[in-house]
């Protein structure tokens, strides 16, 4: 008989888990709380638009092709990929913008107009960043971290300090740049980590390899899109997807998890896998004989930001905006410190907002533009209706000082989305949207475990362990697990 695997949460972590584990010859079922999988990956349709609610950005593409082949499929088959040219603009404030592309040598000519000399400072910041791409998908990225004397051998130790794990990346950005626009471009990524590049190591100076070379594309139908490949994949490999039925308890027995509890009824496992947000499942839904990490782990957690979405649909073109688009303000720490250490809303706040359907000519009416507005903001703040509100007409001025764009001219389908929000959909720990931030004592061995310390037949996968937040780095953590279970499960 075949050992049969449940997995809890239908996002790309559940999915791509799933998949992998059906074909290693499981019997695996996933459940899904809401209506459909795809998790922070799925659409909200109105009007004739559909918005892509969550993930935006599709990076490193190699990740996707890899996980594909493990199945001896290619990702064409199941979703198409647009690159983006530009890959994205910036706005800098003052009637200032810059578009990055993926000509390398325009890239160049940008930062030498920024600063004398910042052309090569940005090829050789590259160079490194690509150096230490390589060393870490190779090294560090798909490792399974059981114990922190893996992470502090003498190996890692050398090249954590060739990588730039124990230094901070503004400090390194800034001995290669000094213009606040060219220091901003390298350091903007880590708001993709849910950290500050104040806090941030080193290494992750890789994202402008990601970025600036591995280039950024879009799936023919969004992200969404992307998931909904995965969800035909799980299909094919026989993984049952149940949705709009969410887990209430995982039952254990001694220290073997026998089953989960639904709203709806009891499916017994042999296996079960974590793949909803690692605290929910944590405190939630076992015994806290049973949980891993107290509350005071869990309290003393850096947490990544949270978001205020408005998912616009305009009835008019915006000719000043590429797909992607990015507003970095004068004031950066300040911006990082109303996030990390004086929690408010910020006032004067970087944003990123999208038009797909610059590129998805489906994901808006004929003439109309589809538009994603967020605003990284502090896990935990108050989120009720008439500060909503008010933020999201603040916003509206915002964008259109610093666009030149007025986004109420046309305006006819509009959704807030906060904190509540990820709270209620996701059972997101205060609100975040991404998990936990990826500082240095919360990178690798010392993000929360791909096993529960206290149930030996319960895993984890998402974007709370090991690698982290992200689409790629969540389909990295599902083939560490998944292997995990392999190795001590298979048939
Ligand atoms: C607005 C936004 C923008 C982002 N932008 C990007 C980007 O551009 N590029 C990128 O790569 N990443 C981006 N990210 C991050 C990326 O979306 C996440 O890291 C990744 O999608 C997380 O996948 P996951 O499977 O771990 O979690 P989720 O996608 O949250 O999936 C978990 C699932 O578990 C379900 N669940 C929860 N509790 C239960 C329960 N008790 N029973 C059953 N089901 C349950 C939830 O409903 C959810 O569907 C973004 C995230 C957000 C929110």
């Amino acid at each position: 008989m075949k050992k049969n695997v449940t997995v809890i949460g239908g996002g790309f972590g559940g999915l791509s888990c799933a998949a992998l584990l059906a074909q290693d010859g499981f019997d695996v079922t996933l459940l899904e709380k809401l209506d459909t999988v795809g998790g922070r990956a799925r659409t909200w349709a109105e009007g004739g638009f559909t918005f892509d609610m969550g993930p935006s950005w599709y990076l490193m593409p190699e990740v996707f092709e890899r996980y594909f082949q493990l199945f001896e499929k290619e990702r064409k088959d199941y979703y198409r990929l647009l690159p983006l040219d530009p890959y994205y603009k910036v706005f800098f404030g003052e009637g200032e913008s810059a578009p990055l592309s993926p000509r390398q040598e325009e890239n160049l000519a940008l930062f030498e107009s920024f600063e004398s000399g910042g052309g090569k400072a940005l090829a050789r910041y590259i160079d490194q960043a690509s150096y230490k791409y390589e060393v870490a998908m190779k090294e560090f990225l798909y490792k399974d971290y059981r114990h922190i004397g893996q992470f502090l051998n003498l190996r890692i130790m050398t090249e954590g300090l060739r990588l730039g794990i124990f230094k901070k990346l503004d400090k390194f950005v800034g001995s290669f740049v000094h213009d606040r626009r060219a220091k901003q471009i390298l350091e903007y990524a880590m708001v993709f980590l849910g950290t500050n590049p104040i806090d941030a190591p080193a290494i992750y100076s890789i994202m402008s390899h990601v970025d600036l070379k591995l280039g950024v594309y879009f799936p023919e139908e969004g992200m969404a899109g992307a998931a909904r490949g995965f969800a035909k994949l799980c299909g094919q490999q026989g993984v049952k997807l149940i949705t709009g039925e969410e887990v209430v308890k995982i039952e254990v027995k001694g220290d073997k998890a026998i089953g989960v509890h639904t709203t709806k009824g009891f499916y017994e496992s042999d296996i079960v896998v974590g793949a909803a947000d690692y605290h929910h499942t944590e405190t939630n839904l076992l015994s806290p004989d049973y949980s891993s990490y107290s509350r005071s782990y869990w309290n003393s957690r850096v947490v990544a930001p949270s978001m205020f979405i408005a998912y616009l649909g305009l009835n008019r073109r915006l000719e000043k905006l590429e797909h992607h688009n990015l507003y970095f303000a004068k004031d950066w720490n300040g911006h990082f410190d109303a996030i990390f250490k004086h929690p408010a809303w910020p006032e004067d706040p970087c944003f990123y907002l999208s038009c797909i359907s610059k590129t998805d000519s489906t994901s808006a009416p004929q003439g109309g533009e589809n538009v994603f507005l967020l605003v990284p903001t502090a896990p935990g703040l108050d989120d009720n209706t008439a500060q909503r509100e008010q933020y999201f007409d603040m916003l509206l001025k915002h964008v259109e000082r610093v666009t030149n764009e007025d986004l109420t001219d046309g305006l006819s389908v509009r959704r807030l989305y906060s904190q509540r929000d990820f709270i209620a959909d996701y059972h997101a720990y205060k609100g975040t949207a991404l998990g936990l931030s990826h500082t240095l004592f919360q990178t690798a061995v010392f993000r929360p475990s791909h096993r529960s310390k206290k149930v030996q037949n319960l895993f984890y996968t998402g974007q709370y362990p090991h690698p982290g937040v992200g689409v790629p780095m969540v389909l990295i953590a599902s083939e560490i697990v998944a292997k995990v279970i392999k190795d001590n499960y298979a048939p």
